[in-house]
């Protein structure tokens, strides 16, 4: 007698199985046939996404709403899990931040709400723009916040219409690749296609430069430093540019002082300053200064000495290859980790590590990604604001201004020139939380998009009606 199966439930045994054979949890691809986004190559995970792109092209506006629900849902469920996983397997940051930073990512997120359509009607009839999805984009994305820049993407692309090839940095590629599982199997289980999102199992330079190159891919986000943007700007696709920052923070005297520190101590030591709007240098007014010491030293927070500095300085930043970078032993560690490394024991209960430090210090031009916050000053808000500027070096990622005085903020808002300004808040505020707006974990710096939602992740198309339809 022939035995009688399914398709699903034929999946369904085979998934099973190989979950089993890959022992961390990951379901790897069958032969040929790739299953849950996990692909072994650039050309399987491409061609899975392309083949998602068109059944997903199928699905009405209803459907895409419901596949994104479940996205956010699974998101949510598991947010505890990727945090932990991408903890353990980049050493980078703090686990209970990361939960936050999925959760935001999963519920300030927008999704199709933002695609609102145009339309203008006259004696000529009716003209409609609409928002149409690229097709298969590819999507570079960060060691720092792996899956929550995974969910922020997926969810935006989805609701473009699109479906995503991932290249994870390849020192996240486990959490990452557990990311795009959990999203397809949501998206599946909501009556979707498998797919919407792939990624390549073992990424590396190589396979994020075929894919960017990739004749069957219509759009390249990257979301990463600077050689990263410069490959992205080369591969002669539509880009998404989410570049470095190095972000300033200015306070003047008219400053609500305890609120400035409170909301600069935030930025600064959320997951270990990794996130790359976060505040990595402040410069005070001379008038400023000392009331912004006095209320910051009530923090968590350990004050180094000027010896103490050059000590660290010694440990965190490399001059090898003459250009000086950061090392990336310390990059995303505990400040207890970087005391250590200058022989300070035991202190877990410090989050940021403060120091006082000329204009000129190379700490305060290097973009750190770890717990450290140079403080230095200036004779006066104009003296503060043109120095903020030269820390910001034309990354136009990133700044806040602690003030009262409506002039200088205004001066601030004009010449920083940043995608995000905050003005009396934390950086967080500029991602959405505790501030308003929705959020983005890509931020569309070198190429202008700002804070990326699904109207970044579509093509604009006119369709005209002629002498009909206009109908007052
Ligand atoms: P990174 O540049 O080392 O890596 C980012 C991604 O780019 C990784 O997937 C990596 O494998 C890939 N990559 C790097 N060089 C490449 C090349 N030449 N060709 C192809 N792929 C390449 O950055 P990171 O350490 O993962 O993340 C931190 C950096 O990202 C910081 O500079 C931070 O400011 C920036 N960042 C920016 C945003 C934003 O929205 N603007 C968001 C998060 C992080």
């Amino acid at each position: 007698m022939a035995l009688q199966i399914s398709e699903a439930e034929l999946e369904r045994i085979v998934r099973s199985v190989l979950s089993e054979l890959t022992g961390n949890g990951q379901v790897k691809a069958a032969s040929g046939r790739v299953v849950n986004g996990q692909g072994r190559t650039v050309d399987e995970a491409v061609d899975a996404a392309a083949v998602a792109f068109e059944q997903l092209s199928a699905c009405s506006l209803d459907d895409r709403k419901r596949f994104i629900e479940a996205i956010r849902t699974t998101g949510l469920k598991n947010k505890e899990l990727l945090a932990k996983m991408a903890h353990e397997e980049t050493h980078l940051g703090r686990y209970e931040h990361k939960i936050a930073k999925n959760e935001t990512a999963c519920k300030l997120t927008p999704g199709v709400e933002i695609l609102e359509p145009r339309a203008f009607t006259g004696d000529h009839g009716l003209t409609v723009h609409d928002w149409a999805p690229f097709g298969v984009v590819v999507a570079i994305t960060p060691v720092t916040n792996p899956s929550s820049v995974i969910l922020n993407n997926a969810i935006c692309m989805m609701a473009a219409g699109n479906a995503t090839v991932v290249n994870a940095h390849p020192s996240a590629k486990v959490c990452s690749m557990k990311t795009i599982e959990l999203i397809n199997q949501a998206v599946v289980a909501a009556g979707g296609p498998d797919n919407v999102m792939t990624g390549v199992i073992e990424p590396t330079i190589d396979t994020g430069t075929a894919l960017m190159t990739h004749r069957k891919v219509n759009m390249v986000v990257a979301t990463g430093g600077v050689a990263v943007v410069r490959a992205a700007l080369r591969s002669g696709k539509r880009v998404v540019a989410a570049g470095p920052g190095n972000p300033p923070v200015v306070i003047d005297e008219t400053a609500d002082m305890r609120k400035a520190a409170k909301d600069v101590f935030e930025g600064a030591s959320f997951d270990n300053n990794i996130l790359c709007v976060g505040e990595k240098a402040v410069v005070c007014t001379q008038a400023a200064i000392r009331p912004f010491m006095e209320e910051i030293r009530k923090l968590p927070v350990y004050e180094l000495s000027a010896s103490e500095l050059s000590a660290l300085m010694q440990q965190i930043v490399l001059t090898d290859g003459g250009k000086p970078h950061m090392n990336g032993k310390f990059v995303g560690r505990n400040a207890a980790a970087l005391l250590e490394s200058i022989g300070i024991r035991g202190r877990e209960d410090v989050y940021l590590l403060i120091c006082q430090v000329p204009q000129d210090h190379q700490l305060l031009f290097l973009e750190q990604m770890m717990p450290v916050l140079p403080v230095t000053t200036a004779p006066n808000v104009n003296a503060a604001i043109d120095l903020a500027v030269e820390i910001e070096q034309g990354f136009r990622h990133s700044a806040m201004m602690h003030s009262h005085d409506l002039a200088a903020l205004s001066r601030m808002a004009r010449l920083i020139n940043t995608t995000l300004f905050v003005k009396n808040g934390s950086s967080l505020a500029g991602l959405g939380v505790g501030g308003e707006g929705y959020t983005a974990f890509t931020i569309g710096t070198a190429t202008g998009e700002g804070m990326t939602t699904a109207r970044t992740f579509v093509r604009e198309r006119r369709c005209a009606l002629v002498d009909y339809f206009r109908i007052v």
